[in-house]
């Protein structure tokens, strides 16, 4: 009884993060390649829920945007 099925067992997998092919076998960080890309993804999501205002000066008020005209 032999039947040859299309799924193979062994998938590739990527990195959704880099896209580096990921090993999956043996990897604790899966389903991707590092820990660092683990921790990469792990910050998009807070930051996603949190809305860090990282990119902003904690220096300028939020309020004063609206009557400053720039030409
Ligand atoms: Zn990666």
């Amino acid at each position: 009884m032999t039947h040859n099925k299309n799924k193979s067992p062994k998938t590739e997998r990527r990195c959704p993060e880099c896209g580096a092919p990921v090993s999956w076998q043996g990897n604790s960080y899966r389903p991707f390649c590092s820990s660092r890309c683990k921790q990469v993804d792990l910050g998009k999501w807070l930051g996603e829920e949190y809305s860090l205002p990282v990119y902003e000066s904690p220096d300028f008020p939020a309020e004063d945007t609206s009557s400053k005209v720039i030409h």
